[in-house]
């Protein structure tokens, strides 16, 4: 039996690698900690916003989510056209990226980053041109406009960077974009920037303002606690913000999500409550490992990098033999979510124990 014709490149296409669920053990509690979640359960009142939009079910979602769209508006201060909707920012770099590039053009982005960004990349048909990041683990920006050519469409900047947990600062930014010729849109994937807190970062808003040729991602994914609800927005040019809607798959946010993701804006406070706890932890997880004298870089992010070389795989075996499962990237290192504080624990001990073997 002949199979259906494929596009030849969707074979050599990679699939999305998602972290990991630990396999249950009678012995002790096991902890995800390789897909940046956060470890809190869904707010009470976000709870009762999906309960209620659960009777709605039966029919389609508003096709322009437009209570979400004005919520996110108001709260970020900028006009409904300049924002548009995904079900999670990973769809909207599809979005974007099929909406700027095709055969012959190139899509430039540091490397090691979002392994989203080559895929969509691939599916548009587009090449890759992959940066290598510092040593220190940042965009090395420099090397990334020197990049750009006339085929260039499109740049992705991720900050704070998955999987390393670095930043780009205001001043690196501007300097980035300030070179970057006018008709390349870049894309500045923020989906982390709730647990910075350096202040020497930029204002992903205020940016877009200043340059039209800049999209900004964030989700509700990770600092919001909706991972499994799909959704994320961009906040761009309105011309951008059409040709992202254009592309998007229509009704894609659903009703529950968007009442969820308006239930959580109404709970931001509470919920950043939540975020600084993780960031303390991530601080105290940060101390412990240097002081037992890892070599890890600062994060900026709900989660660190160990950048373990060929000991990675060895590493993650380890993890999991102590009932927690992290995110390797064989032969370069391991992202570890920063989780539950006891989650956290089994971290620095392996971590111990991985040094002196
Ligand atoms: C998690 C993540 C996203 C988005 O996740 P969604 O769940 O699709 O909103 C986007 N970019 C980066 C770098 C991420 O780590």
């Amino acid at each position: 039996m002949t199979v259906p014709r494929l596009r030849p490149d969707i074979d050599s296409l990679p699939a999305y690698k998602a972290g990991q669920r630990p396999p249950e053990r009678p012995d002790l509690t096991v902890y995800k900690i390789s897909s940046n979640e956060v470890p809190y359960p869904p707010l009470p009142s976000v709870v009762d916003a999906i309960a209620r939009a659960a009777q709605e079910i039966h029919r389609y979602p508003d096709p322009a989510s437009s209570r979400l769209v004005a919520a996110l508006a108001q709260r970020h201060g900028v006009p409904e056209d300049q924002i548009a909707l995904g079900t999670g920012s990973v769809a909207l770099c599809g979005h974007i990226t099929s909406a700027v590039a095709g055969p012959g053009d190139e899509v430039v982005y540091a490397w090691r980053s979002f392994e989203a960004y080559p895929i969509w990349t691939q599916i548009a048909g587009a090449a890759s041109v992959q940066v290598p990041l510092l040593p220190d683990e940042r965009h090395d920006l420099p090397a990334m406009l020197a990049a750009i050519t006339p085929r260039t469409r499109l740049v992705f900047v991720c900050t704070p960077n998955n999987p390393t947990g670095a930043v780009i600062t205001e001043a690196e930014l501007t300097g980035f974009l300030d070179q970057v010729p006018s008709d390349v849109l870049v894309v500045l994937d923020e989906a982390y920037t709730e647990f910075v807190t350096r202040t020497d970062v930029a204002d992903g808003v205020a940016m877009v303002r200043r340059y039209p040729n800049l999209v900004l991602l964030r989700t509700f994914s990770k600092a919001y606690g909706l991972a499994a609800l799909r959704v994320g927005f961009a906040i761009a040019h309105p011309a951008v913000a059409a040709a992202i809607r254009k592309t998007a798959t229509p009704f894609g946010v659903s009703t529950v999500a968007e009442e969820a993701a308006v239930a959580s804006l109404a709970a931001e406070d509470e919920l950043m409550e939540r975020v600084r706890a993780v960031v303390a932890e991530r601080e105290r997880v940060l101390a412990a490992l240097r002081a037992q004298g890892w070599n890890v870089v600062d994060s900026q992010a709900n989660f660190v990098w160990l950048r373990l070389g060929d000991r990675t795989t060895d590493y993650a075996a380890a993890c999991e033999e102590a009932g927690i499962t992290v995110r390797p990237f064989a032969g370069e290192g391991v992202r570890i979510t920063v989780g539950e504080p006891e989650a956290n624990d089994r971290v620095i001990t392996v971590s111990q124990a991985f040094l002196t073997a």
